[in-house]
C-alpha cells in the first residue's frame, strides 16, 4: 500500500477498492446483526455488558449502542439508528437494514464497474422519488381518531416485551400523548416513566400527575392528603448546608441556647411563611432540616426533600404550581393542585403519587413487572409506541405496515427507473430492491418463504391493491389496514432519508486514514464483528 511521504510511518491507511469493500462489509454486518429482531416474530438478543450486566432486548438501537462497535464505517451505521431513535423513537432496525442492503446492492454495481459516484447519484434520485411517493400515498388521520392512534401503538409493540398487554398499553400511551400535546407539539419528556419491580405487568398504569420515587419526609406526616394544595420550592429549608461542617466556639450553656434559639427562630419564620399559603403539600428541591421537618409534620404538611430538578419541572407542569426560588416570593397564588397526594408502598418501596391533576401537562406511566429485565424491555417497547403515536399525531400521516409500504414504494420506484436513460438507472433499480429487504425479512423471521410472500405481495400491488402486506397474525398476504397494522409516515420517511445518507456517504469514501493514536478504531476490527454476532445469536 502506498503511503504518502508526508505521513508518519505508523499511520494505517486503506485506499481505493479495499477501503470501499471493507466499509461495505462493515455496513452489511451491522445490518445482519439486527435483522433477526425485525418484526413481530423477530427474536430477542441477550447482551452482556463489560461489567456483567445483562440486557435482553429486541430494540435495534439498544443492541447497536451496547455492542461497542469500533469500525469507523460500522459506527456510522449505528449513528442512523440513533438518529432514527431521536427523530421518531421507532424504526431503528428498519433504517439500519435498508442502509445495509443499499451497501450490499452497491457492491454488485461496483462489481459491474459502475463508478461509486454514479451509484450514489442513482440512490439519491431514488430516495427523492421515494419521499415524493411516500407523501402521495400516505393517509391522513385526524387527532380525534384515537382508534387509529391505538392501532399504531399496538403495531409498534407487537412482538416486544409489552405484547401481552398491548391493548391496555396502547390506551395508556394514547391518553398520555394526548394529555401532554400542546398545539400539536408533543414533548415526550413530559411523560415520566417510573418502574416498579415486583407486581404484574398488567398493573401498569397511567397516573394523571406525577409519581415520585420518594417517601414522605417523616412518619408523622399524613399518608394521604386530599384536595392537595402544592408548594414547590427550589431553595433549602435549613440554615447551613450540612456538607460544610462549621465549627462554632461556644463557651457556655447560655451561648449554646442562644445560638440554637436563633437558628430555630429563623427556621420557624420560614415555615410560618409556608403555612400562611395554606398549602398542605411541599416539594423541596434541596434539603429540609430536622426542625423544619418537625414543624411541617406538626402542621399536617406532607413534604419530600431533594426532589430532582426534572421532577420539579414535571410537578410544575402537572399541578400548575410555580417553582419558587426565594422565601419572600412564596404566596398562595403559585400553589398547584391535585385531587390527592399519597404515599404508596410497592414491594417494600415507598413512592409518592400526586394524582388527579386537573389538566396535567405532564403525566406518569408507572410500569409494573416481575424483574428489572422485564420492566426495562417494556419501557423500550412503550417508548417505541410513544414515539410512533406522537409522530403520527404531529404529521397526521400514516402508512400501511407489514411490508406493504415498502413493496408499493419499490414498485413505483421501478416504474420511475424505466423512464431514466443514464447508468444511474440500474442503481435506482437496486434501491427499489433494497426496500424489499424489509418484507422479505418479516416473512423470513416469521418462518415463511420470503420468495413466495414477495411474489404474492407484488402480484397484489400490481393489481392495484396498495395495502396488501404480510399479516403475521394470520401468516397471509392481505389488506393490512383492515388487519390494523399501521405505522406513522415519519418512520418510513426518516428511515429512507437517513439510510440513503449513510450509504451514499460510505460509498463515496475511497481512502481511510487512521492515526495510530486511535487504537480503538482499527480497520481490521471489522474482523471481530462476526464474533460479536456469534455471541449474540
Ligand atoms: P423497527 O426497529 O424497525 O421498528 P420492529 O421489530 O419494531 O423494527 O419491526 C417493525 C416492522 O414490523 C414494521 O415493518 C411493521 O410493519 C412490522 N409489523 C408490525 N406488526 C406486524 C404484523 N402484525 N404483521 C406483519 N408485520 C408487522
Ligand atoms: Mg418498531
Amino acid at each position: 500500500m502506498a503511503r504518502g511521504e508526508i505521513m508518519p510511518e505508523d499511520i494505517q491507511r486503506i485506499m481505493g477498492k479495499d477501503a470501499q469493500r471493507n466499509n461495505i462489509l462493515a455496513g452489511k454486518m451491522v445490518s445482519e446483526v439486527v435483522k433477526t429482531t425485525l418484526g413481530p416474530r423477530g427474536m430477542d438478543k441477550m447482551l452482556v455488558t463489560p461489567n456483567g450486566d445483562i440486557i435482553v432486548t429486541n430494540d435495534g438501537v439498544t443492541i447497536l449502542s451496547e455492542m461497542q462497535i469500533e469500525h469507523p464505517a460500522a459506527k456510522m451505521m449505528v449513528e442512523i439508528a440513533k438518529t432514527q431513535e431521536s427523530e421518531v423513537g421507532d424504526g431503528t432496525t428498519t433504517s439500519v437494514m435498508i442502509a445495509g442492503k443499499l451497501l450490499e446492492n452497491a457492491e454488485k454495481l461496483l462489481d459491474q464497474k459502475i463508478h461509486p459516484t454514479i451509484v450514489a447519484k442513482g440512490y439519491r434520485m431514488a430516495a427523492e422519488k421515494a419521499q415524493e411517493i411516500l407523501k402521495e400515498i400516505s393517509m391522513q388521520i385526524t387527532p380525534e381518531n384515537e382508534e387509529v392512534l391505538r392501532q399504531i401503538g399496538m403495531t409498534a409493540m407487537t412482538g416486544k416485551g409489552a405484547e401481552d398487554s398491548k391493548e391496555k398499553f396502547s390506551e395508556i400511551l394514547v391518553e398520555a400523548v394526548k394529555a401532554v400535546s400542546h398545539n400539536n407539539k408533543i414533548d415526550l419528556k413530559d411523560i415520566k416513566i417510573e418502574k416498579i419491580i415486583g407486581d404484574d405487568i398488567k398493573d401498569t398504569e397511567l397516573v394523571s400527575g406525577i409519581v415520585l420515587d420518594k417517601e414522605k419526609l417523616s412518619k408523622d406526616m399524613p399518608s394521604l392528603v386530599g384536595d392537595a394544595k402544592i408548594l414547590l420550592i427550589d431553595f433549602p429549608l435549613e440554615l447551613k448546608s450540612p456538607e460544610i461542617d462549621t465549627k462554632i466556639s461556644i463557651s457556655s450553656h447560655i451561648e449554646l441556647q442562644n445560638f440554637l434559639g436563633e437558628e430555630e427562630r429563623t427556621i420557624k419564620a420560614m415555615i410560618e411563611k409556608i403555612i400562611e399559603t395554606e398549602c398542605n403539600v411541599l416539594f423541596c428541591q434541596k434539603g429540609i432540616d430536622d426542625f423544619a421537618k418537625y414543624l411541617l409534620a406538626k402542621n399536617g404538611i406532607y413534604a419530600c426533600r431533594r426532589v430532582g430538578k426534572s421532577d420539579m419541572e414535571k410537578l410544575s407542569k402537572a399541578t400548575g404550581a410555580k417553582i419558587i426560588s426565594n422565601l419572600n416570593e412564596i404566596n398562595s397564588y403559585d400553589l398547584g393542585e391535585a385531587n390527592e397526594v399519597l404515599e404508596v408502598k410497592h414491594s417494600g418501596e415507598q413512592m409518592t403519587y400526586i394524582r388527579g391533576c386537573k389538566n396535567p401537562k405532564a403525566v406518569t406511566i408507572l410500569i409494573h413487572g416481575g424483574t428489572t429485565h422485564v420492566v426495562d424491555e417494556i419501557e423500550r417497547a412503550l417508548m417505541d409506541g410513544l414515539g410512533d403515536i406522537a409522530s403520527a399525531l404531529e404529521t397526521r400521516l400514516v402508512v400501511p405496515g407489514g411490508g406493504a409500504i415498502e413493496i408499493e414504494l419499490a414498485r413505483r420506484i421501478r416504474q420511475f427507473a424505466q423512464t431514466l436513460k443514464g447508468r444511474e438507472r440500474i442503481s435506482v433499480f437496486e434501491f427499489a430492491n433494497a426496500l424489499e429487504f424489509i418484507p422479505a425479512t418479516l416473512a423470513e423471521n416469521g418462518g415463511l418463504d420470503p420468495i413466495d410472500i414477495l411474489t404474492e405481495m407484488k402480484r397484489r400491488h400490481d393489481a392495484g391493491d396498495k395495502n396488501a402486506g404480510l399479516n403475521l397474525f394470520t401468516n397471509r398476504v392481505e389488506n393490512v389496514l383492515t388487519a390494523k397494522i399501521i405505522e406513522p409516515y415519519k418512520i418510513k420517511s426518516q428511515a429512507i432519508s437517513s439510510a440513503t445518507d449513510v450509504a451514499v456517504m460510505i460509498l463515496r469514501i475511497d481512502d481511510v486514514i487512521l492515526a495510530k493514536s486511535n487504537p480503538k478504531g482499527r480497520m481490521n476490527d471489522v474482523g471481530t464483528l462476526p464474533n460479536y454476532m456469534n455471541g449474540l445469536e
